[in-house]
């Protein structure tokens, strides 16, 4: 029986072709900038995010916790959404590491947290208050349905941040796959952007690795940031030559995951007990719930594992699944009979 595992985009094994380019890399000590391989990922990047330079780092959250300590002094305030992966999935990192003060505000269905909301939560100038420094969105939104935030939205915030002197962070850990549903280029969806973080072990399916794009100031103390976090990695070439195979072959077919999570949505919408809005499934990730009482997520996602399909049960009556590179159209309808099967 091959196990259809739907749980996350970053259990994604390298193809053949990183494993050959992992196998021929030319390497060297990247702490002293002589890792060749390194350097030119890092050189890809920037120029698809449209920014001066990037840094590899080793993980989404080591990249975001980077731009924030980068950007932001201890008591700083940061603006962010109540349902984003900084907020709610990585450690309090951000004031845990970097004493910076998380001022989160109601993000929407679709991801957006609202501009007036945002204007409303800066803070005036006075000795009881942190200091605003920073606003952080995310693209495409995890929590909320994998949702797409469009360039007008985003140019929106990046307006209002410089109006107001914020800066602008933008976690884009699957900012590909939000270019791809709108088709629309990354660089648009980054441009407004101080900073911007994108993941290669989630949809371009790389087994390491994060890059955060700036200015080159920025990245220059990034650097510096990611070194004292324990970051400053050698023969990094060794992720880097999977993360340019990742860059040049992978980003287009992310394409084929959004028609697949559609697939399953609407495989979904057509079972007895289950509930999904088959609207909001716009990348690679599809949420749906159980409907009634008849049947607990975690009883469907136990019977669903006896059948070879994994899905996440991710908390009251709710659960996620997300396809990805290995995934094909046929495992979709082998997981839509077996959640079928379960939901009976
Ligand atoms: C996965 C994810 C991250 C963190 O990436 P890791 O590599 O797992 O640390 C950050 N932001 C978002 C939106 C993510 O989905």
């Amino acid at each position: 029986m091959k196990s259809i595992d739907l749980r996350s985009d970053t259990v994604t094994l390298p193809s053949p072709a990183m494993r050959e380019a992992v196998y021929k890399a030319e390497l060297g000590d990247d702490v002293f900038a002589e890792d060749p391989t390194v350097n030119r990922l890092e050189q890809m990047a920037a120029e698809r995010m449209g920014k001066e330079a990037a840094l590899l780092v080793v993980s989404g959250t080591m990249g975001n916790v980077t731009c924030v300590l980068t950007h932001c002094r201890r008591g700083d305030e940061v603006i962010l959404g109540d349902r984003s992966h900084t907020f709610l999935y990585e450690a309090g990192g951000v004031s845990a590491l970097g004493g910076v003060h998380p001022h989160t505000i109601a993000n929407q269905p679709d991801g957006t947290i609202l501009p007036d909301e945002i204007a409303a939560a800066i803070r005036p100038d006075n000795v009881h208050f942190p200091r605003t420094r920073l606003i952080c969105l995310e693209n495409t939104h995890n929590r909320c349905a994998g949702s797409p935030l469009s360039v007008e939205y985003t140019n929106a915030v990046a307006a209002l941040a410089k109006k107001r002197g914020l800066l602008l962070h933008l976690d884009g850990a699957r900012i590909f796959n939000a270019a791809i549903a709108l088709g629309v280029d990354a660089k648009e969806l980054a441009r407004g952007a101080d900073s911007v973080t994108f993941c290669l072990s989630k949809g371009l399916a790389a087994p390491v690795g994060s890059l955060v794009c700036g200015s080159a100031e920025f990245i220059a103390e990034a650097r510096r940031t990611r070194k004292v976090l324990g970051g400053g990695m050698r023969q990094a070439g060794i992720i880097a030559a999977a993360g340019i195979i990742a860059l040049e072959q992978m980003v287009d077919r992310l394409a084929e995951d959004h028609e697949n999570a559609k697939r399953l949505a609407k495989g979904i919408a057509n079972i007895d007990g289950l509930s999904i809005n088959v609207e909001n499934v716009r990348t690679d990730i599809v949420y749906f719930e159980v409907a009634g009482d008849r049947l607990t997520a975690q009883q469907l996602t136990v019977e669903l594992a006896k059948k070879g399909v994994k899905i996440l049960n991710i908390g009251p009556g709710r659960l996620r699944a997300v396809t990805h590179y290995g995934i094909t159209a046929d495992d979709i309808d082998i997981a839509i009979k077996a959640i079928r099967e379960a939901a009976a």
